[in-house]
């Protein structure tokens, strides 16, 4: 009976990596026992046998072919070229790339991964819907393995660390270099018991169609509405779509590679984090890496003025509607560590 396996999630003590065994099918299969699924009951835990290549670097051709989307929205860039240019279209590239940014940076991260303020279950979802938006999958899974990242930062478990493997490694080597769909359940215990935010981590990729079908049909107005520009859809789905997410991809990739190797460092953290002014003004604040490293807890990541963080900007905007409240701030002791180093 599924319902006999169903654990109350304040009952949960999972420990990540899975503990392996050999499974029954040979060498090609492992079999973990330690593996959560979410279900009507609650979570459950669940013996699972997984192919053996998760735990192990693929091939080229494996990571070839698992990443074929990802390739084939790179080599789409090159669409650009074909499809042309016109202002209706650059303009509409970076409005997207901005706002997924903010969907990014002030839902994904600083909502999902840290609860740096508070919300209701109806925006909640809201939040999540629009970061699906980013095609940088669900909400569990990228604040589950964010907060693996918090936790581990710059030590062995560290998928992304460029101590690693350098920059590229940091940037996507790890991400593309292994199999990485599974959600860290262990690391989301706060979020999972929604059923909501489980099925839009379970099926993202209904927003990526959905974005790019909005993307098309957004272009054929343009097309009727400015026919003088010389805008078309193609124009719009190439530029809207595959540039601007590929945009959005790697700036947010170098929050894990270079905001780990450039900049200054204001608080001796036990990682390799830094403040870089220019990916802070990229990723809309998420360049104040150290301070954000130091006190993952502040919905503000440029802890002072000149520290400039649009996304704090606009959560605090977002604040006033009263859609969100309790703001967190780093405590003065934080303050008072960083203004000695300053
Ligand atoms: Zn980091
Ligand atoms: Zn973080």
């Amino acid at each position: 009976m599924r319902g006999d396996r169903a654990l109350r999630i304040l009952d949960l003590d999972v420990s990540w990596p899975p503990r392996k065994r050999r499974g029954t099918q040979g060498d090609d299969w492992l079999v973990t026992d330690t593996s959560l699924e979410p279900s009507r009951e609650g979570l459950t835990l669940k013996k699972l046998k997984i192919p053996k290549r998760i735990e192990q670097r693929y091939t080229a051709w494996q990571a070839i072919r698992h990443n074929w989307g990802f390739i084939a929205l790179h080599l789409g860039v090159l669409a650009a070229f074909i499809a042309g240019v016109s202002w209706p279209a650059v303009v509409a590239c970076l409005g997207f790339y901005w706002m997924r940014v903010f969907f990014i940076t002030g839902f994904y991260h600083r909502y999902f991964s840290h609860r740096t303020f508070q919300t209701t279950r109806v925006f909640q979802a809201v939040m999540a819907l629009l970061g699906t938006l980013g095609i940088q999958k669900g909400p569990l899974w990228w604040a589950g393995h964010h907060r693996f990242h918090h936790r581990h930062s710059d030590e062995e478990e560290d998928v992304h660390s460029p101590l690693k493997g350098g920059f590229w490694w940091a940037h996507i080597g790890w991400l593309l270099a292994y199999n990485r769909d599974d959600t860290r359940w262990e690391e989301v215990k706060d979020l999972v018991r929604f059923p909501e935010l489980r099925w839009l981590d379970r099926w993202y990729f209904g927003s990526t169609l959905l974005y790019a079908g909005g993307t098309i049909a957004l272009g054929f107005w343009l097309e009727r509405a400015f026919p003088t520009t010389g805008v078309t859809w193609l124009q719009i789905f190439v530029w809207c779509f595959v540039v601007s997410t590929v945009m959005l991809l790697h700036t947010t990739y170098l929050i894990n590679s270079g905001a780990h190797m450039w900049g200054s460092r204001r608080f001796p953290t036990r990682d390799t984090s830094r403040n870089n002014l220019l990916l802070a003004l990229i990723t809309l604040g998420e360049g104040w890496h150290n301070n954000h490293h130091r006190y993952p807890g502040s919905e503000r990541n440029g802890f002072f003025w000149w520290e400039i963080d649009v996304t704090h900007y606009l959560l605090t905007m977002l604040s006033w509607t009263g859609l969100i409240w309790d703001l967190r701030r780093p405590p003065a002791h934080v303050y008072n560590e960083g203004a000695r180093t300053v």
